[in-house]
This record gives C-alpha cells, structure tokens and sequence, in this order.
C-alpha cells in the first residue's frame, strides 16, 4: 500500500486552487459544473467545488509541496517530534539525577523507567506515523470477524421469509 501524501494532506488541510491570469493555464484549472465553478487543486489534481483561494499571474500561484516533498515534510515533523521527547526525557532524567544525587540505586531506578516510557512514546510515535499498513490489516481483521454475523443475519432473514 502507498500512501497519496497529497491526498492525504488536502483531506487534512483542504484543497488549494488558485485563479491563474493567463487564460490559456485558467481552461486548464477551470471547470463549469452543474453545481457550480470548480478549480483544480494545486497539490492533488482533483477538482474542488467553489471560487480559487487566489488569484493572479501564474508565477504569483502558491507553491505548494507535493509527493515526494510533501512525505519529507512528515518525516522532518517526525523528527522534530522525537527531538522534543528527546529533549523532555533528557530534562527528567536531569532533574531525577539532581533530585536523588545521593542516592546512586534511585537514580538507576528511575533512568530504566524514564527509558521504558520513551521505549513506549517512540512506538506510539512510529505506529501512528508508519503503521497505517498494521491500521489497515487491523480493518480487515474487523471486517471479516464481522462477517460472520451478517451471515447469520442473512440466513435468519432468510428463514423467516
Ligand atoms: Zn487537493
């Protein structure tokens, strides 16, 4: 399973289109529909109902990260996240070594529990970022632990007619 980053970002964030000058670019992004004007969308392509969020010269358009970029721009998010932990666990484990400084045991104890809930954040991190696979295989656990009623239901229905 790829992942649609772009997709993925405009159903987060909403499409971008934008009203280009030139009106050879304008047919290009512009589409008359029975409900209305709708304009292409920078990032994903599909077209999105409604007036451009801009508009101008083509070279004033927004640039918009997309693909590959825009799947750095998640991992550098990502890496920024684990900075902070990082950070927040190297401040406890600072404090608790000042906090119990003459007690060598305390301190020991308490650096393997820092590092157990770090161990912990870290998996959390990466399963909520990466595990969209696990996610998904998890819905198809649930689907088909599920079917088996509906068969039942069917049958019951089935019986009764
Ligand atoms: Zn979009």
């Amino acid at each position: 399973m790829t992942i649609d980053w772009d997709r993925r970002t405009c159903a987060r964030r909403g499409h971008v289109t934008y009203a280009p000058d030139e009106p050879r670019l304008r047919e290009r992004l512009y589409a008359d529909t029975a409900l209305g004007t709708a304009w292409r969308c920078l990032r994903c392509g599909d077209f999105a109902l409604g007036d451009p969020h801009g508009e101008g010269p083509a070279d004033r358009a927004p640039l918009v990260p997309r693909g590959k970029g825009l799947r750095d721009v998640f991992v550098l998010r990502f890496l920024a996240v684990e900075r902070a932990v990082r950070g927040v666990f190297i401040a406890l484990v600072a404090l608790a070594v000042w906090r119990f400084s003459n007690s060598k045991d305390a301190v020991h104890r308490l650096f393997d529990e820092y590092l157990d809930v770090l161990a912990v954040l870290c998996i959390l991190l990466a399963k909520r970022l990466f595990g969209l696979r696990g996610g998904h295989h998890a819905f198809e656990q649930e689907r088909h632990s599920a079917s088996p009623l509906e068969v039942e239901e069917t049958a019951a229905v089935g019986a009764r007619a």
